[in-house]
């Protein structure tokens, strides 16, 4: 009899006891609003700030409501003002154009190539085009970093500010640098799938005083902006506070008191994930008509997801495969489908939003099919739904050549 998967796609491991222990304490004193503290106490949120800072190297943090308040806070904190265009990935996911379309600005959608990163050579042509989008939203969607130096170095030399996504970057770096350390700004999502867990909730980075300063009032700092230890001198909000609303989208400290201790243990979990990753990878490895995409040396991702790409193949045949392993067990989310499903919409999805048509990403897009690798998978059921994909995937091949004509 065929194997079968029975476990869960988007179970996630418990809170951790420590983390539950500083949740209880933070409700049995009652002062869950960040800046309701006694006098000499310090709030778990701004606590979070300081360490999240410290983890990342980044001078300045703020704390808000999920991660797509940070891509919204992030893109008015460097001053885009609606109308203007924001260049943004063609593979992201919804809460990203969604920012920008958010605060009245209008996406202009970048190529993706077959490593699922943005295509540079797209970048460098829209960079330098006469509608002049002063901003890049930068999804490192999927956990896929690009060449990073060259991105800097493209949108420095066309004096573009780059605003990154680090949704499923968190604890990743490129050549060393933490994630969201290249840009001007660092968006990171704290939401259930993502690399620590609160329910909801989202951090800001940057060393950029204006940008922090604006950041804190924007979050609905009130004045009360002195009580954070990861933020800029008064000074400076002395310079922004009379101009820069409050759209109020703030952290609790319950939220913090969770994620303070989940950061901790941030790297051993990146660990965990990248175990998970390289068995399902290895499983996947030498698969006839499966596409695995290469990491660079450069890159220190985080697992948490795996992409494979059935390039070229019918959509008939890609259906056939899902089918195929989810009656074994295997979800597998496929970013090729007609309509949007679940998570996986496209740019051409987002009709909020202008766009060209993209013949070389839709080509990858129609291909790319993505699976998560929650924590509670074991390293055994990591080999036994590589060993689901290999055979189904090796069966719709043999069977039925799938590869589209010209
Ligand atoms: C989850 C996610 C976000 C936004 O996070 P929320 O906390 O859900 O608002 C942004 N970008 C990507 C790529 C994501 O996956």
């Amino acid at each position: 009899m065929a194997e079968r998967f029975t476990g869960s796609f988007t179970q996630q491991e418990s809170i951790p006891e420590e983390a539950i222990a500083a949740a209880v304490e933070v409700m049995r004193g009652g002062r869950l609003h960040r800046y309701n503290t006694l006098a000499g106490e310090t709030a778990e949120t701004a606590l979070l700030e300081q360490e999240f800072a410290a983890l990342t190297g980044a001078r300045f943090c703020v704390a808000v409501a999920s991660g797509g308040y940070a891509l919204g806070c992030a893109l008015r904190a460097v001053g885009v003002q609606p109308g203007e265009t924001v260049l943004t990935n063609a593979f992201t996911l919804a809460p990203v154009p969604g920012a920008i379309a958010g605060i009245g600005a209008v996406p202009v959608f970048v190529g993706v190539t077959e490593d699922l990163v943005i295509d540079l050579d797209d970048l460098a042509a829209k960079a330098d085009s006469a509608d002049g989008a002063k901003v890049l939203m930068l999804s490192h969607m999927r956990g896929h970093l690009c060449d990073m130096d060259r991105l800097m170095q493209i949108c420095d030399d066309a004096g573009i500010t780059v605003i990154e996504d680090c949704a499923h970057t968190m604890g990743a770096a490129w050549n060393g640098v933490p994630s969201g350390r290249q840009g001007a700004v660092g968006c990171y999502s704290m939401q259930t799938y993502k690399h620590v867990n609160s329910g909801e909730g989202g951090l800001l980075i940057t060393d950029d005083e204006d940008i922090a300063a604006r950041a804190i009032m924007l979050s609905g700092s009130y004045m009360l902006y002195d009580r954070h230890l990861a933020a800029p001198a008064p000074e400076v909000f002395e310079r922004v506070k009379y101009i820069t609303p409050n759209i109020s989208g703030r952290m609790d400290n319950l939220r913090a008191a969770i994620l303070r201790p989940q950061l901790r243990a941030l790297n051993a979990q990146v660990d965990r994930w990248n175990d998970r990753y390289a068995v399902v990878e290895q499983g996947l490895r030498g698969t006839p008509g499966l596409r695995l995409t290469e990491r660079p040396e450069a890159e220190r991702f985080v697992g948490s997801s795996i992409q494979f790409l059935l390039l070229d193949w019918t959509r008939d045949a890609v259906q056939e495969v899902l089918a195929r392993c989810a009656a074994r067990g295997v979800e597998l989310k496929w970013f090729g489908g007609v309509e949007p499903a679940g998570f996986t919409s496209r740019y051409d999805s987002w009709r909020y939003a202008p766009s060209q048509p993209m013949p070389s990403s839709d080509r990858v897009l129609r291909g790319i099919v993505d699976m998560r690798l929650p924590l509670t998978f074991s390293l055994e059921d990591c080999a036994l739904i590589a060993r689901i994909i290999r055979a189904e995937v090796s069966a719709v091949f043999q069977a039925t050549p799938p590869v589209q004509a010209g």
